[in-house]
């Protein structure tokens, strides 16, 4: 079903898709539509149609409807991250973390409604009032990956809506259960008919077709570099505003002056933590040649420590991958990145359950890298490998590595040092940069965006969020003719 204007509707065409969990696919999650282009432009009308009524509401009414919607997402939480689980696989612990956070991230955005926008300028005529206004748009398009449903979907919703606009929201199909709780709260919170609509699929002549769509004035995209890309262009031939999102190649760098039993757990969060699934997972260590052996060590010990399973099972730290695709991707990135001089250092957990079921599971890997090029330095892994550089110098290192790699999204460096801590944030090409911390970015209250091929212009999140979904516009007002 999609949501357009209110009302759960039936797909203009007869294509449908199924989704299994991939812990466990024999258990089928459902069959859903897969919508058309028909569809793409009737919520798009739909989204149209609210826009004046929803942006001329007071902005208290706008940041009630955001709260309310947040405290649904906060009451909902257990059920919700139930279904996240099932249908992405994560763990249930992270799954309950995603939404307590987006619920969160909504909170916060439903403040920014009140906030200060626009500002009053001095003017060089006598007697002139001069001031920038901070206006909606339109109907913004929402496209989301897969691995974040709500959370990503989150930062999206809050100030596109907070704003004045209104949504069309094209979820990834991996997680349509998901979707359909998050506009659930969304309605039950009072948001008026068209304000927020919901188009099912994963085709992409459907993505093409919203994003082409003249109704849509601007498009937040978050997903891959090469779909990202595409978005771009096609709302370029249109003039519309485009916030692209996508890929990463993340370093974490360890000095040798860190403590490198807790430099071994950061970077198993880093780079296995939701399965390597995470734009900003750290695929790339880099390790000070002399503490290789000790980091090595220590890493066999925390994988000795994890449980690769089905995300539903408690104690379950690595779920499976999304589906048999990714599975075959991963599987090929190994083979490959072995051909090419690639070493299997560490392989595996020291536990499992319920992989017995033909889950899409791929246990972590830890491969040591030739010095020269290699698959794994090139591409995006999206699985729990840990690619391991061992280098004299981790600083120039990171920073070659993420510089060839074109994109730019997340690093971090572990250090005792303060001044190697400055010289790595001051020179890596990255728009998220950590220290002594994974190569997360939970921050909703802070910019998050990429650089190169990471992420375009608009970061989103953060307290100049609304930027993107707003124009300016300037006022002089004289006070009398
Ligand atoms: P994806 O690019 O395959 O799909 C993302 C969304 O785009 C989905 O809703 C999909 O249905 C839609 N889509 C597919 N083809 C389209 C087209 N031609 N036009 C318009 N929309 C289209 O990504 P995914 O596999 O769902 O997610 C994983 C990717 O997302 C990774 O590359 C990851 O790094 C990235 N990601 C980035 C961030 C970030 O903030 N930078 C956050 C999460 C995920």
């Amino acid at each position: 079903m999609n949501y357009i204007a209110g009302h759960w509707v039936s797909c203009t065409g007869d294509r449908t898709y199924e989704r299994e969990n991939p812990a466990a696919p024999a258990r089928l999650i459902g069959q859903f539509p897969d919508s058309t282009p028909a569809d793409a432009h009737r919520a798009a009308v739909s989204a149209s149609d609210a826009f004046p009524e929803w942006s001329e509401l007071p902005a208290n009414a706008r940041s009630e409807v955001i709260a309310a919607a947040a405290g649904l997402l906060r009451e909902r939480q257990d059920k919700i991250a139930a279904v996240l689980t099932a249908e992405e696989g994560k763990p249930l612990t992270r799954a309950r973390g995603e939404v307590g956070r987006a619920a969160e991230a909504l909170s916060y955005f439903a403040l920014s409604a009140l906030r200060p926008s626009g500002e009053t300028l001095p003017s060089t005529r006598p007697g002139v009032a001069l001031s920038v206004r901070a206006e909606p748009i339109g109907p913004f398009l929402a496209i989301t990956p897969f691995n974040f449903p709500v959370f990503v979907t989150a930062l999206k919703l809050g100030p596109a809506l907070a704003s004045g606009n209104t949504v069309v929201w094209k979820p990834s199909p991996f997680t349509p259960l998901t979707s359909i709780a998050v506009i659930e709260a969304f309605a039950d919170a009072g948001l008026p008919p068209g304000a927020l609509n919901l188009v099912m699929g994963g085709s992409a002549e459907l993505g093409q077709s919203l994003v082409d769509e003249p109704e849509i004035a601007g498009i937040s995209f978050t997903g891959s570099t090469a779909v990202g890309l595409d978005v771009g262009r096609r709302a370029a031939a249109r003039h519309a505003r485009v916030q692209q999102e996508m890929g990463g190649k993340n370093v974490l760098a360890v000095a040798p002056d860190c403590d490198v039993r807790r430099a071994a757990e950061i970077a198993c969060e880093s780079s296995f933590g939701e399965s390597g699934q995470k734009c900003t997972a750290a695929s790339l260590v880099v390790v000070d040649k002399r503490c290789g052996d000790t980091f090595l060590a220590e890493v066999d010990a925390v994988m000795s420590r994890m449980n690769v399973g089905d995300g539903a099972e408690p104690g379950t730290d690595i779920g499976p991958l999304v589906d048999q695709r990714a599975l075959g991707r991963a599987n090929e990135l190994i083979g490959r990145a072995t051909r090419e001089g690639a070493i299997i250092e560490l392989e595996g957990c020291g536990n499992s359950s319920g992989t017995d079921q033909g889950g899409y599971f791929f246990a972590p890997v830890v491969a040591r890298l030739p010095a020269g090029d290699n698959v794994l330095k090139r591409q995006e892994t999206f699985a729990p490998i840990m690619a391991l550089v061992l280098a004299d110098d981790v600083l120039t290192e990171s920073v070659t590595l993420v510089r060839d790699s074109h994109m730019g999204l997340s690093a971090s460096i572990l250090t005792d040092s303060l001044p190697v801590a400055h010289e790595f944030a001051r020179r890596i090409p990255a728009g998220l940069v950590s220290i002594n911390l994974p190569t997360t970015g939970v921050e909703y209250q802070a910019p998050f965006g990429g650089w190169n091929y990471s992420g375009g212009p608009f970061p989103e999140a953060g307290p100049r969020a609304c930027e993107f979904y707003t124009r300016t516009k300037t006022v002089a007002v004289c006070d009398g003719a």
